[in-house]
């Protein structure tokens, strides 16, 4: 006897017919269908690198860690404006004047951005701001949420529920892709398991990256920063996600200027540009050796 709700990798090609490789195959077998947010492109050889603040805090805070983003290497400006809070009473975001910032340091720096919505009747408002929208993990089964994200027409980064199979992962996927949008990078984002909270915010599943790859066509990415709660572990797990086959990152960076204030949200997970600098650096090593190898075998 089944049990009602339970689903397999098997039932795939029925749940997400759209976006499954085994049902679709708008790329070769093993390729990926790239995604373009402006100039930037998610699934080709080359990860990409999105970073910036947790939240939007003001104009000279966004501004100044987009520009020391921008100079660490990053290809993409990441910022909440709309933040999904634990706490009612901590800082929820500057809302549309943080959407007016972001749009203002994109235009300063060149940076395509990308922020989260959460709420289905702000899609439109956001959309209208950003080059990305990103569906936080919290979010991941609103399906009302992801019909609209679908309707905007705008690339999606969908975050990993933090407690979603890959199942219920690839089934919000297709949402959007059934509303015509097939501009949709996932975002794994850590996982909720046993040593959650001990010394790390939660488990980094780099095995989905490969499990992912077998099953769609769609990019995929890692977000070290929310998958390990812990600055220190951000530069080793964006090594290894590379090493898995992730097609990019999206990291959390504060200014290590002395007057910078310390942020407001999730400040023990934000790295250094320093330390993306490095993280840039890693990418463009093995990309000479890719290169390097192929010319090898010619
Ligand atoms: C974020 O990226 O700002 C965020 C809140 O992440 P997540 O939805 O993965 O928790
Ligand atoms: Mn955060």
């Amino acid at each position: 006897m089944g049990i009602a709700g339970n689903v397999g990798l098997s039932d795939l090609p029925r749940i997400c017919p759209l976006i499954s490789r085994r049902v679709q195959s708008p790329v070769g077998e093993q390729e990926t269908r790239a995604v373009s947010v402006r100039a930037v492109r998610f699934g080709d050889v080359r990860p990409v690198v999105i970073a910036g603040p947790c939240a939007v805090e003001s104009f000279e805070q966004t501004l100044a860690v987009a520009w020391a983003v921008k100079g660490a290497g990053a290809e993409m400006l990441r910022g909440g404006a709309f933040k999904p809070r634990t706490s009612p009473h901590d800082f929820q975001g500057l809302g549309v004047e943080g959407l007016r910032i972001l749009r203002e340091v994109s235009r300063q720096t060149g940076l395509p951005i990308v922020t989260e919505v959460m709420d289905p009747r702000l899609v439109e408002t956001v959309a209208g701001y950003a080059d990305m929208l990103q569906i936080g993990s919290r979010n991941m089964q609103n399906y009302p949420l992801l019909i609209e994200a679908g309707k905007s027409g705008k690339p999606i980064l969908l975050k990993r529920g933090m407690a979603a199979s890959l199942c219920e992962w690839l089934g919000a996927a297709e949402y959007i892709a059934k509303e015509g949008n097939l501009e949709i990078v996932l975002c794994e984002r850590g996982i909720k398991a046993f040593p959650c909270g001990e010394y790390t915010r939660n488990v980094l599943d780099l095995n989905v990256i490969p499990a992912v790859k077998e099953e769609t066509f769609l990019p995929i990415i890692v977000d070290p920063s929310h998958a390990t709660g812990v600055a220190g572990m951000v530069e080793t797990a964006s090594r290894a996600a590379i090493e898995f086959g992730s097609h990019g990152l999206i990291i959390e960076v504060a200014c290590d200027h002395p007057t910078a204030a310390r942020p407001k949200c999730d400040a023990a997970q934000a790295i250094h540009p320093v330390h993306l600098r490095n993280i840039v650096r890693f990418i463009d090593a093995r990309m000479e050796q890719t290169t390097l190898r192929q010319a090898h075998a010619v």
